[in-house]
Formats: structure tokens, C-alpha cells, sequence
């Protein structure tokens, strides 16, 4: 991976929620960050992987051809039930038990494209966006591919392409705004103000994130910045927190937070992975709560938007 080459798990035309206007989503492979609610976990590593579903699987009714496909022996079988090595496949590129399995129970995640072929994909967007619309980079963590998103960003733009950018801004401050140059429009997430807490559930710490805003903002950046915060019942939507997450928009000069109660819709990719899904207790808050988090921005003169309902 490099300026020209990058790897992307997904793209999505016609987002509404990414940005203003009708957008063209690519997922960027690969993040720095393990959030234990991550509802992209596939995104986790940039290389291709393998998702195997086992709804879909017929090694009951008698399936073995991915066993069989498999050149590094990575497949077993237990009880019926099919098991993948993960270790075994690291830097696999033969894939070759994807091909084998007829009933799509595996799939492969991970695509790699060049600055070219991607700006392609997305010029067959351009009717969709209408005058509002354009790109958003997401993931994943953007900044981890930061030369080839970087790259894109820019020639986006130099096509009057709208560019927008979801991101944990988890990266060197030189990295980061490097790319935030190229850039109209931001989300940029805040899971947690609590350093020792924010690292318990995203594996970093909270320091370069905040001080990357602040020093985005400081520049005179010249976009829009919407802090978004996944709001988890227990975990982080208590008062400390949200007091601490107003009082550093007022010093740092952000002004708009979207707080998106959690949600569970990524537990089946923990499970095609392999992987066991922390979150399965956890909870968004009731609409009670989310009420009152609105006005408690609301009275800090701060604009809030509750979930995925808002004007951009
Ligand atoms: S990804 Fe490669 S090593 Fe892993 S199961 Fe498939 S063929 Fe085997
Ligand atoms: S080839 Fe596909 S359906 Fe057959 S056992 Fe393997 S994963 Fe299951």
C-alpha cells in the first residue's frame, strides 16, 4: 500500500449518513484503534481475510471442499461445525477456499485498488451526488493508508469532488493534517474523555486524538467538524463525561457533537471472524437519557444531534 495503491473493504453509493447530501462511502482497510463495540471488526487489519458465515455452511450436510481447497491446512472440522485457523492464513493470498465454497459461507473481505481504478468507481457516481453531495473516506481508520488517501482527497478535489472524512484522528499531527488539508467536511469520533478509560475499550489513548482537534481548529482549517460520539449506557454517558466532552468543545472551539446511541448490527462479523463480541451486554441508552444528553449540549450553546437523523 502506498500513494497508488490502497486497500478498501467496502464502497458504498448512495450514503446519507456520511456527510452532506447523497455520498459515495469507500471503507478504508485497516485501524489503530480495537474498540470493543466496533461494528466493522473486518476492517481491523489491512490485508484480505476471510469471513465465514456458519448459517450459510454445509459441513452438516456433509461439505468438506473448503477442508480440501485449503493448501496450508487451515481448515478443520469439529462436530460438524467448520473452524479457521486464523494464524495459519495470515498473508494467505491463495484464497483459494473462497472459490471452493459453493454456498458463499466464505467470503472474502479486502479488495485492493489503485488511486486510478478508485477515482473511476466513484466518477460513476457523479450524478447521484447532486450539488451537495461528493466522498466520504471512512473505515476502518482513513489515516492508517494516509499517502493513498491523502492522494485521493486531493484529486478529488482537484475535480470539484466534495470530500469528507470520518476518522478517529488517531495518527501523527503531521499525518493528520496533512490529509485534513484535502478535506471539506469531517466526522471525527471522541469515544471517550477519560484517558485510562478511553484506552480500556479502544486499546489507545484519548492524547493525540484531542490534540490533534485542538491543534485542526487552531490552524484556521477552513471545513466543517462534527465530533461524533458513540453513546454506550454504563460506559460512557455519564455526567463526568459528558461535562468533560463540553467543556473541551468550548476550549478547543468545536461547536457540533452527534451522538449516536450503540448499536449491535456488527456482533455477526465478530462471529464470521472468529472473534469473540465484548459488547453483548451493553446497551445505547433509553430515549429518556438521550433526551437529556441533547439538552445538556443544547445549554452549552453546543449544536447536538441525536443518531442518524440530521442535516448532513
Ligand atoms: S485463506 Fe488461505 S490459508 Fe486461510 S483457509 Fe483460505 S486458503 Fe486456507
Ligand atoms: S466449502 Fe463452504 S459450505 Fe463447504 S464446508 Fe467449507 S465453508 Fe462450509
Amino acid at each position: 500500500m502506498d500513494t497508488n495503491h490502497g486497500m478498501i473493504f467496502d464502497i458504498q453509493s448512495h450514503s446519507i449518513h456520511d456527510g452532506p447530501g447523497s455520498r459515495t462511502t469507500v471503507f478504508m482497510s485497516g485501524c489503530s484503534l480495537s474498540c470493543q463495540w466496533c461494528a466493522n471488526p473486518e476492517s481491523w487489519q489491512a490485508r484480505e481475510k476471510v469471513l465465514f458465515s456458519e448459517l450459510r455452511c454445509e459441513a452438516k450436510q456433509g461439505c468438506r471442499r473448503c477442508i480440501e481447497a485449503c493448501p496450508r491446512r487451515a481448515i478443520s472440522i469439529a462436530e460438524r461445525v467448520i473452524a479457521i485457523n486464523r494464524a495459519d492464513c495470515q498473508s494467505c493470498h491463495a484464497l483459494t477456499c473462497i472459490e471452493a465454497c459453493l454456498s458463499r459461507a466464505l467470503k472474502k473481505c479486502g479488495e485492493y485498488y489503485t488511486a486510478d481504478a478508485l477515482l473511476q468507481r466513484l466518477q460513476h457516481d457523479r450524478d447521484f451526488w447532486g450539488s451537495t453531495g461528493g466522498v466520504t473516506f471512512s473505515g476502518g481508520e482513513p489515516l492508517v493508508q494516509h499517502h493513498f488517501v491523502e492522494n485521493m482527497l486531493h484529486r478529488c478535489r482537484s475535480i470539484g469532488i466534495h470530500t469528507a472524512i470520518e476518522t478517529t484522528a488517531y495518527a501523527r499531527e503531521e499525518i493528520f493534517m496533512a490529509v485534513m488539508r484535502h478535506v471539506d467536511f469531517a466526522f471525527i469520533d471522541v469515544k471517550h474523555m477519560d484517558y485510562q478509560a478511553h484506552h480500556h475499550y479502544t486499546g489507545v489513548g484519548n492524547g493525540l486524538i484531542l490534540n490533534n482537534i485542538r491543534e485542526l481548529v487552531k490552524s484556521g482549517w477552513p471545513g466543517r467538524l462534527v465530533l461524533r460520539v458513540p453513546i454506550i449506557a454504563g460506559v460512557n454517558d455519564g455526567d463526568k463525561n459528558m461535562r468533560a466532552l463540553a467543556t473541551f468543545m468550548e476550549h478547543a472551539g468545536v461547536y457540533e457533537v452527534n451522538l449516536l446511541p450503540f448499536h449491535r448490527l456488527g456482533e455477526s462479523k465478530w462471529q464470521q471472524l472468529g472473534k469473540i463480541y465484548p459488547a453483548r451486554e451493553w446497551h445505547a441508552p433509553d430515549t429518556t437519557k438521550l433526551s437529556s444528553l441533547e439538552t445538556f449540549f443544547t445549554q452549552q450553546r453546543l449544536l447536538c444531534y441525536v443518531g442518524s437523523d440530521t442535516p448532513f
